[in-house]
Parts: C-alpha cells; structure tokens; sequence
C-alpha cells in the first residue's frame, strides 16, 4: 500500500465528471488499498478517486465502523433533511454548514464487481452524498449554505 497525494481545490480534476470503473483488476485494488491508507492518515471520513488524481467512479467512506468501497455508485434512495457541519480533505482549515438527506441508500458494485446496496443515516449519509458528488465534479462548498468565519473555526478548536 501506499500514501497518496490528496488533490486541493482548484486543480481542474476536482471539477470533471470521472468515467466509470470497468476493470475490477488488481490496479483497481490498489487503488482502493492505497485510498484506505491515505484517508486513515488524514483522519478523514471519505475519500473520492478524483481527489487523488483518478477520474474514476470509485469512493471509499469509513464514518469509524470500517471501510466502505463504493465502485460505480448511485443514490437509489433518500430521505429526510440534516443541516450539519462539513469539510473536505481537498479544501483542508475550512469548513461549511450544508443542508443534505439524512437518510441515504446506495447501490454500488464492490472491487470484484458485485453489486450491492448500503445504506446510511446522519453522518454516514452525508458521506455517501458528499464522496459520490466529487464523482460529478462538485465540492461541498458549491452547495454549502454558508461557510464558517475564520472566527468560527477557531472556536471549533
Ligand atoms: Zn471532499
């Protein structure tokens, strides 16, 4: 495995819509080997192919319970409405208020190309919309109701 570099906002591969996996071969394995490795060191909750460079339709999401890899996904469900804290790994010392379904339900193939479905409440949902959003070229801060003043992150702590 190994650590890759996370993409910041304003390079132009965070604003294209990635192609879909095809080959479920061992280079996608790594890929996902070496993108659990690199959200686990940046403390993150999701991470998203594009953000290390990959214009691919492949995310992984790990709210803490393991990690999820999503190849392929779409939203089949959703439900509810959370107005909640959020940031991204591309866009590091900020952070927004996002209004997102507070129930979501993703079918998604694994890295052997079988299709499932997961679903997910509260931050988990908001992972899944947050990482398959990188996947159409969009960062949180485009629907961010506001962003948090530098005032405001500080007295995050
Ligand atoms: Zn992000």
């Amino acid at each position: 495995m190994a650590i890759r570099q996370i993409v910041k906002e304003g390079d132009p591969v965070l604003t294209k819509k990635c192609r879909p996996v095809e080959k479920f071969d061992a280079r996608l394995a790594q890929l996902l080997d070496d993108m659990a490795e690199t959200l686990h060191l940046a403390n993150g909750v999701g991470l998203a192919a594009p953000q290390v460079g990959i214009l691919r339709r492949a995310v992984i999401v790990d709210v803490g319970e393991g990690v999820i890899e999503l190849i392929n996904p779409k939203i089949i469900a959703f439900s509810g409405e959370q107005e909640s804290l959020e940031g991204c790994l591309s866009c590091p010392g900020e952070w927004g208020i996002t209004r997102r379904p507070d129930y979501v339900k993703v079918k998604a193939q694994d890295r052997n190309g079988n299709e499932f479905t997961v679903d997910g409440r509260e931050l988990l949902a908001k992972a899944f919309c947050h990482e398959l959003d990188h996947l159409d070229g969009i960062i949180y801060k485009q629907k961010a109701i506001r962003m948090l003043t530098p005032k405001e992150i500080e007295e995050l702590g």
